[in-house]
């Protein structure tokens, strides 16, 4: 079965788009978990962190600049948000297309665990 992310930056499964380039795709989550909840993706399918190396790793950084750039446009620059990208079974992924949660709009729980 074809991977649920690669789908939607095809545009075969819908989603709400905020962001897109030549190498990233942004959109909202489907269940948010904060009035800001994006989902930041590579366009080039990485499976999870353990996939990130020397050849694919700039997408990362790149990655950082839109979080930083959409949290701005958003309105969540000064308040504050975080960043987040779940790894595995025990760091509860459950979409193994590479991710980042851009979360904000109100204060976050401060437990990372
Ligand atoms: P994770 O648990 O870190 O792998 O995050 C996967 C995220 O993808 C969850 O927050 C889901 O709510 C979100 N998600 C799953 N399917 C969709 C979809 N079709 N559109 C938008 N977000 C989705
Ligand atoms: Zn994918």
């Amino acid at each position: 079965m074809e991977c649920l992310f690669c789908q939607i930056i095809d545009g075969k499964i819908p989603s709400t788009k905020v962001y897109e380039d030549e190498t990233v795709y942004a959109f909202k989550d489907i269940h948010p978990m904060a009035p800001v909840h994006i989902l930041i993706i590579p366009k080039q399918h990485i499976a999870s962190i353990n996939d990130v190396n020397e050849e694919n790793s700039a997408v990362i950084s790149h990655i950082y600049e839109v979080a930083a750039k959409l949290a701005k446009e958003l309105g969540i620059a000064e308040d504050g948000y975080r960043v987040v990208s779940n790894c595995g079974e025990n760091g509860g992924q459950t979409v193994f297309h590479l991710h980042f949660h851009l979360l904000g709009g109100k204060k976050l729980k401060v437990e990372m665990c």
